[in-house]
């Protein structure tokens, strides 16, 4: 079994990291022990060290099952970056590069090779060619007809337990459900492996969900606070994805659409294009994100509400790779209920796809924290509020909301449960559409009462009298609005209903907005700037060079020599050979020019006071004059003192002051700072004449 130093010397040289995230490590020992092993862990969790790492010791190949051909040469491409030989094997190669590779089997000069599900008819000439010293079967839900993500070709992955009994598997998946993690060590033939399973809560994904109104003029507001940054867009339509992508790029985006029905080519253009951050915004149907590996995707947005929770958490999972903070937004809308639930009710197992959906919306309508509510749903309980999602960040205020609660409940009374929620708002807001008209809702006694609440207010109190439980809807008869046993108590008897304020998203907004802003001309854009020009020289994707959090932490650090630079998370020997020194050479650049300019700026600010001083002004006039405080004139006029400058000091402090002050000097015993002054004279002598007077006295002697 490998040593536990050892183990950290190679985290650091091949991967650059400094210590194991929760979990890596004992599943890192355990496949040193030869044991099966199943992985279990939220996307970004970490799950890649847990083989690669012992790939890398072990003393043959590991071979890895990968689902997408398409990622393939990215997974590669990043391993050898980090100076471990790998390769991969698929039918698109030519047979002189497969017979390469092959050769390079048989001499043991690699590392990790992959091979696709499909690709399988290889596996036989690759266990004669090479020592396996391991099979890791990534994505490995993709085996179970439970899971959401089926391939048949995985079927065939039962057959290598069998064949090669003897070499160790590690299957890994991020699939939250407890059938699916069963059945798939049942498939692969592992039932006895050793599970593992990781906490889901990604604490740097932020949570919020708004009401989808207005989708895109919020879209672009939210994004203008991202200038810079990679995002995907979920829509429920491929039609969306195209018009959103469409728009955007009017808008001045770099966006694109990738659906099913993109022809292949154009497809795999979209995703590699996103990959190496030509394009930042993608606008997908949820096709689009199994697999890929781009640690720097900053947020995820949900145009239209999804089907269900594990749908909703894998998708926001694909932000936030690298652990620094990410953004999800999703939009709740009615609508997309309705048609969600008419999906479901077509669906082979209508009452569990119902129940699903259920849960997704409560999760969007929830008024408490709501990691809490969706790590619960995977079975993990969290004890405090997470402080990152909008529930926590603009806890809801509450209020007395039994006037508005009677007036609606009144005129679904009128209306005899025989209208949907647009036809009920519009008659409390006294609509005169052509609706309306027809039926004569002008004529109810209640048309128009609340005129005072925006339509999107309205349409957020009915949906929290609807979770409330005073209203339901009638999904089977036109969605209809009705009342139900417990509206009554409200209407007829009195009870207080408590409502949820629905107006305070925005002043978060505009301080978010400030943040952002100052962001722009920092050393980590500079980074990022000569991260994007390495990897076009290299071809390929930037964070390959280094992810955000190691830019983040280069900019916090500003390491300048080698030594230090390998401090850096991130960093392991590959890496600060082949970039150490461009990334070294920025930095000290950077923190030069921002001496330079502090300096300039600094000489520059005292020479002003210099000049009106000189004129013959006075410290209040000076600091009138330019919008600064008495108190920084001061520190100019002492600063130009001490430099040799021609400075009167005698003009502000009296000689009286200046005697007291001396005298105190000698009892006080010359202390160094000006508070024992200050207290000696119990606060009669200001700080400005302690130091000016100090200043004198010190050129004096
Ligand atoms: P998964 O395959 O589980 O989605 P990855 O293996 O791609 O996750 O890892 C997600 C991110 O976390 C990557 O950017 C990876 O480099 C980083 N990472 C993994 N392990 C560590 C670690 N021990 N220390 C720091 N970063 C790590
Ligand atoms: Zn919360």
């Amino acid at each position: 079994m490998a040593q536990e130093a050892q183990l950290l010397g190679t985290l650091k040289e091949y991967f650059g990291y400094d210590s194991f995230r929760p979990l890596q490590k004992k599943i890192i020992d355990s496949v040193f022990a030869g044991k099966d092993n199943m992985v279990i862990m939220p996307t970004g969790g970490g799950k890649s060290i847990c083989y690669q790492l012992p790939a890398v010791l072990l003393p043959g190949v590991t071979l890895v099952i990968s689902p997408l051909i398409a990622l393939m040469k990215d997974q590669v491409d990043g391993l050898t970056a980090n100076g471990i030989p790998a390769a991969f094997l698929n039918s698109t190669q030519s047979e002189n590069e497969q017979q390469e590779i092959f050769s390079k089997l048989q001499k043991n000069e690699l590392k990790l090779l992959y091979v696709a599900p499909e690709s399988l008819q290889y596996i036989d000439a690759v266990f004669s060619a090479g020592n396996i010293s391991l099979i890791a079967v990534d994505e490995a839900h993709c085996i179970s007809s439970w899971g959401h993500d089926f391939r048949p070709a995985y079927t065939q992955l039962g057959y290598l337990k069998n064949r090669f009994p003897s070499t160790p598997m590690i299957a890994l998946t991020a699939t939250a459900d407890k059938a699916t993690r069963k059945d798939i060590c049942n498939q692969l033939n592992i039932p006895h492996a050793k599970k593992h399973v990781a906490s889901f809560d990604r604490k740097n994904l932020s949570l919020e969900v708004r009401p989808g109104n207005k989708k895109f003029g919020q879209i672009l507001s939210f994004l203008k606070q991202r200038p810079q940054e990679s995002g995907i867009i979920y829509c429920l339509s491929r039609k969306n994805t195209e018009s959103l992508a469409e728009k955007l790029q009017e808008a001045g985006f770099s966006a694109a659409a990738y659906h099913a029905g993109v022809p292949n080519e154009e497809r795999s253009q979209v995703q590699e294009d996103f990959i190496n951050d030509r394009k930042k915004i993608v606008c997908a149907t949820i096709a689009f994100g199994m697999g890929i590996d781009k640690s720097n995707v900053r947020w995820v947005i949900h145009y239209n509400l999804p089907k269900n929770l594990e749908g909703y958490y894998q998708e926001i999972g694909r932000a936030g790779r690298d652990g620094l903070p990410s953004a999800t937004l999703l939009f709740h809308s009615y609508a997309d209920v309705m048609q969600l639930q008419k999906f479901a009710q077509n669906s082979g197992n209508a009452e569990v796809q119902l129940a699903k959906l259920d849960r997704m919306k409560q999760y969007s309508e929830a008024l408490s924290c709501r990691r809490k509510i969706l790590l619960s749903y995977f079975g993990e309980l969290i004890a405090e509020d997470c402080g990152n999602c909008d529930v926590c960040k603009n806890p809801p205020e509450f209020f007395d909301g039994t006037i508005i609660a009677q007036k609606a409940l009144s005129t679904i009374y009128r209306l005899q449960g025989q209208e949907p929620i647009s036809v009920v708002i519009d008659v409390l807001r006294g609509a005169q559409n052509a609706v309306i008209l027809e039926k004569g809702y002008q004529q109810i006694k209640t048309y128009g009462i609340a005129k005072d609440i925006s339509w999107r207010d309205w349409q957020q109190y009915l949906i929290q009298l609807i979770n409330l439980g005073h209203i339901e809807i009638a999904f089977h008869d036109q969605n209809k609005l009705r009342l139900t046993s417990m509206a009554r108590n409200v209407l007829f008897e009195n009870q207080k209903v408590r409502l949820a304020d629905v107006n305070l998203a925005d002043i978060q907004e505009q301080k978010v907005e400030k943040e952002e802003k100052a962001a722009k001309n920092s050393l980590f854009e500079r980074l990022r700037k000569l991260r994007l020009e390495l990897a076009k020289e290299e071809e390929i994707p930037a964070y390959l060079i280094f992810n955000d959090a190691a830019l983040k932490e280069m900019e916090k650090e500003r390491p300048m020599t080698d030594e230090d630079f390998m401090q850096i998370n991130g960093v392991g020997r590959q890496k600060m050979q082949n970039y150490g020194y461009r990334f070294i050479k920025e930095i000290i650049a950077f923190s030069k020019e921002k001496r330079e300019k502090k300096k300039t700026s600094k000489g520059k600010t005292h020479k002003v006071t210099l000049e009106l001083y000189q004129e013959g002004l006075s410290v209040e006039e000076i600091a009138q004059k330019r919008g600064l405080t008495a108190t920084t004139i001061y520190s100019h006029l002492a600063k130009l003192y001490d430099s040799g400058e021609e400075i009167d000091l005698h003009r502000f402090v009296s000689a009286a002051d200046l005697k007291a002050i001396k005298k105190a000097r000698k009892t006080l015993n010359d202390p160094d700072t000006l508070k024992p002054y200050y207290e000696h004279f119990e606060e009669a002598i200001d700080y400005w004449t302690i130091r000016l007077a100090l200043t004198i006295l010190e050129r004096e002697s």
